[in-house]
């Protein structure tokens, strides 16, 4: 799918208060940012506006607010980083309600090229619109700061909530522009060209711990993908559907079946479904997870009763890396193994180093293969790593993101 949404390229700013949605869900500890990759993501789009000379409104969420609004979920170690980054003041509205009074008085005062960060969306319980109307209602005041609307939180793309998507409805209804940000370009254009129109042959890696988590994602890309490879714990479940004993290793019974459907209709589409020949085994899952631990290899279909499978082996290691080196593009989601332990992490790491080794094009659907190709030092030989888990999973299915439907069509 080629992005044929209008982009923050498709308008001037200039005297105009935008609004822009980002994805500011940053990691904290006490009160510190312990890493600021998605703030860094946002600036492109950010400076952008800011050069137009735009008035820029800033808004996130952060967290999951469980308890209600507090202060230990509120942006503003963000609202002070981004300052730091973008070399100006970011005025912070810190007040619970999100918009209302301090919302508008601060963006009254901006002048062009000034920026306001609102405060955390969720602590407005309507941000994720339950029930729907009061989601209508907070949509509507957001859009009563602006004039313009720009989306650029992909990690929130697939949620239809207030401030991702119902907001463009209002921005529109008094003419404005709805644009997506550069962030949210870059990811569609690397995940929408890999699975509508890849260059071949394209090698689709799946990996993680539930066959359930997938079901649509293997079920798609088994369609788009010339190559589809399964490995972690989810791949368990396939070697059960072809009768081998797998032991103790996860195991989705309820799935089965549908495991075999797919295993047909990979024969039937002349796709090449490739399954671990072999595989790491313990006594138990590690306790600790990154615990000392005993291991050894054995095939797929000769794992003992009582042992666990809980990493490729390494035949399958260089199946796997073989397929990766004879594919154009390779689109990676998920661990091999228990990757979080040492001994357990070499599929992963095996995996890993073929994507950094190839020139083809390679993408990291986010989440824990994200985490792992950082963690392993691999993270800047890869084309794209998406900063959204779900999201680039929902992509991956065939779906269309409600951030990005919201969007204006060019
Ligand atoms: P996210 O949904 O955050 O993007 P993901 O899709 O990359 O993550 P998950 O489905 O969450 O992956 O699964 C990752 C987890 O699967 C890891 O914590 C890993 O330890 C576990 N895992 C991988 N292989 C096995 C295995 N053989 N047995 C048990 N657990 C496994």
């Amino acid at each position: 799918m080629a992005l044929n949404k209008k982009t923050v390229d498709d308008f001037s700013a200039a005297g105009k208060r935008v609004l822009v949605r980002c994805d500011f869900n940053v990691p904290l500890k006490n009160g510190e940012i312990t890493d600021d990759t998605r703030i860094v993501a946002a600036l492109p789009t950010i400076k952008k506006l800011i050069a137009d000379g735009g008035k820029v409104i800033l808004c996130s969420h952060l967290g999951k607010v469980k308890e209600g609004p507090n202060e230990k979920e509120s942006l503003a170690p963000v609202a002070k980083r981004l300052s730091e980054k973008l070399g100006k003041e970011v005025k912070f509205v810190s007040d619970y309600h999100v918009t209302g009074e301090e919302a508008t008085k601060a963006v009254a005062a901006m002048q062009p090229g000034d920026v306001v960060l609102l405060q955390n969306t969720r602590f407005r319980m309507e941000e994720e619109t339950k029930p729907q109307k009061a989601g209508e209602a907070f949509a509507k005041e957001l859009a009563d700061l602006a004039d313009d609307y720009v989306c650029d939180a992909f990690g929130s793309a697939h949620r239809a909530h207030a401030s991702v998507a119902v907001v463009t409805k209002y921005i529109s209804a008094k003419g404005g522009v709805n644009a997506v940000g550069y962030l949210m370009q870059k990811e569609i254009d690397f995940l929408g060209n890999a699975v509508e129109n890849p260059v071949r042959p394209f090698v689709a890696i799946l990996g993680g711990a539930k066959v359930a988590d997938k079901l649509n994602v293997i079920d798609n890309l088994l369609e788009k993908a010339d190559t589809l490879i399964i490995g972690g714990g989810m791949a368990f479940t396939f070697l059960k559907a072809k009768g081998y004993e797998v032991g103790n290793s996860l195991v989705d019974l309820e799935k089965i079946d549908y495991c075999k459907e797919m295993m047909a209709k990979a024969e039937k589409l002349g796709k090449k479904l490739l399954l671990p020949i072999d595989t790491t085994i313990a006594k138990a899952f590690p306790d600790p997870i990154d615990g000392p631990i005993e291991v050894s290899v054995v095939d797929a279909d000769k794992i003992p009763a009582d042992m666990e499978g809980l990493d490729i082996g390494t035949k399958t290691q260089t199946l796997f890396a073989d397929a990766v080196k004879a594919a154009k593009t390779v689109v990676w989601n998920g661990p091999m193994g228990v990757f979080e332990n040492p001994t357990l992490a070499k599929g992963t790491i095996a995996v890993a180093k073929a994507l950094a080794e190839t020139d083809a094009t390679t993408i990291i659907g986010g989440g824990d293969s994200a985490a792992a190709c950082n963690q392993l030092g691999f993270a800047d030989k890869m084309s794209h790593i998406s900063t959204g888990g779900g999201a680039s999973l929902e992509f991956l299915e065939g779906k269309e993101l409600p951030g990005v439907y919201a969007a204006d069509d060019k």
